[in-house]
C-alpha cells in the first residue's frame, strides 16, 4: 500500500482520466516523481524548473497544505492522501452542499468523517456479476458514495432474477444487466460514475478490467470465474472480497495479496455437476442481500482503512438456523499461486481446470 494521490480534473488528460493514483513515495517530491514515471508530463504541471512547487498549485497531505508542513519535502506514510489542487480551484476539495447533506450520517461518524467520506468519493470498486450478490453490494457502495463502480456481467435481466437481484426492475426484463445497473445506481446516487462491462471475464480481459479498481467484489456464480479472478487479483495485488451463496447458506471472506487466496482455501473445484447452481438448487432471495451487504461492508472498511477485515477468516451464515460461524483460514505455503514456490505464475485455462466446457456461459 502506498500513497493515494488525488488528480485534479485539469491534469486528468495526462492520467487517462484517472481521478486517483496509488504510488510509492516517502516525500511529496518522491510521489511526484513516481507519478511522472507513470504519467509523463505531470511533473512539470506541479514543479517548476527549479524543482519547487508552482505557486499556482496547492498540495495537500491529508487535507493539510504542505506549506504548513514541510513543503515539498513533507514526509509521507502508507495510506496518506495527497491532493494536487490548482489554485484556481480555490484550495481544499470542498464538498458540495448536496454532498454534505447526502453523506451527513457518514460525516458525523468519527470513524468516517469528512476525510473518510473523501476517501470513499475518490475510490473505486469493481463488482463482478450484477446478480444476487453484486446487486445489493452495488447499491450500498453507490449509496455510500464510492466514486467509481465497475460492473461486469454479460447477461440479460430475466424475470426469475427479480426475486433477489435488486438492481433490476420489472421493466428491465430483457435488458442487459449492466445497463439496468447503470440506471439504478444513477437513481440512487448520480455522483457515482458507473463503468459497465457487458462481457464475460476471461484470461484475455480480466487483468485489464480489474487493474483500474481499488477493490474487487466477487459475486460470480461459477468456478472458472472464481479461480480466474482469484489468480488475477493475486497477480495484480488487488484486494478481493469473496462471497458465495447456496440455498440458505452463505460464505464471505476477504483476500489481501500475500495473506492467502481462494486456492489456499479450496485448492481444486468440485467435479462438474456435483454442486448445482442457483438455477437448479434455488436460493433464498434475502440471503443474497445479507451476504452482498457484508461484501459491501468489507469493501467500505478496506477503503476507509477502519476495522478488522475478514482476512484469514471465513464467515459462514446459515439463514435457517440464523447462525454466523467463523473459521480461521491461512495462507498455504504450498499454494500453487500464492505459496512459497508458486507453480502457476500466469493465467491458465480455467474452463479446463474446472472441467467445464467452454460453451457454458460464465458471468
Ligand atoms: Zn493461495
Amino acid at each position: 500500500m502506498g500513497v493515494k494521490v488525488y488528480i485534479p480534473t485539469p491534469f486528468r488528460a495526462i492520467t487517462h482520466n484517472q481521478a486517483t493514483a496509488e504510488v510509492e513515495g516517502r516525500t511529496v517530491v518522491h510521489v511526484i516523481e513516481a507519478l511522472e514515471a507513470r504519467y509523463p508530463g505531470i511533473r512539470e504541471r506541479v514543479l517548476d524548473e527549479a524543482g519547487e512547487i508552482h505557486r499556482h498549485i496547492n498540495v495537500y497531505v491529508n487535507d493539510t497544505a504542505v506549506e504548513d508542513l514541510n513543503g515539498k519535502n513533507t514526509s509521507l506514510q502508507d495510506g496518506d492522501e495527497v491532493a494536487l489542487i490548482p489554485a484556481i480551484a480555490g484550495g481544499a476539495i470542498p464538498f458540495t452542499e448536496e454532498q454534505i447533506k447526502r453523506y451527513s450520517r457518514h460525516i458525523i461518524l468519527p470513524e468516517v468523517g469528512g476525510k473518510g467520506q473523501r476517501k470513499l468519493i475518490n475510490s473505486s470498486a469493481l463488482l463482478v456479476g450484477a446478480g444476487g450478490l453484486g446487486c445489493p453490494a452495488a447499491l450500498y457502495l453507490a449509496a455510500a458514495g464510492v466514486g467509481r463502480l465497475g460492473v461486469v456481467d454479460f447477461d440479460h435481466v430475466d424475470l426469475s432474477n427479480l426475486q433477489r437481484q435488486i438492481l433490476h426492475h420489472t421493466h428491465d426484463v430483457g435488458r442487459p444487466k449492466v445497463l439496468s445497473a447503470v440506471d439504478t445506481i444513477g437513481d440512487i446516487n448520480p455522483n457515482v460514475k458507473v463503468e459497465p462491462y457487458q462481457t464475460q471475464l476471461s484470461s484475455e480481459n480480466v487483468k485489464e478490467i480489474i487493474a483500474g479498481y481499488d477493490v474487487i467484489v466477487n459475486g460470480c456464480d461459477n468456478f472458472p470465474t472464481r479461480y480466474l479472478l482469484n489468480d488475477a487479483a493475486y497477480f495484480l495485488k488487488k484486494p478481493l472480497v469473496d462471497g458465495s451463496i447456496f440455498r440458505f447458506e452463505g460464505q464471505v471472506t476477504t483476500f489481501l495479496p500475500g495473506k492467502g487466496c481462494y486456492r489456499c482455501l479450496y485448492p481444486a473445484p468440485p467435479p462438474p455437476g456435483l454442486v448445482p447452481g442457483c438455477a437448479e438448487a434455488g436460493v433464498l432471495g434475502v440471503l443474497c442481500g445479507i451476504i452482498g451487504s457484508l461484501q459491501a461492508l468489507e469493501a467500505i472498511k478496506f477503503i476507509l482503512g477502519k476495522g478488522d477485515l475478514l482476512v484469514n477468516r471465513l464467515l459462514f451464515f446459515d439463514a435457517l438456523a440464523l447462525e454466523f460461524r467463523q473459521v480461521k483460514i491461512r495462507r498455504d505455503p504450498e499454494c500453487p499461486v500464492c505459496g512459497d514456490h508458486p507453480t502457476i505464475t500466469e493465467l491458465i485455462d480455467y474452463h479446463e481446470f474446472c472441467g467445464v466446457p467452454h460453451e457454458q456461459p460464465v458471468s
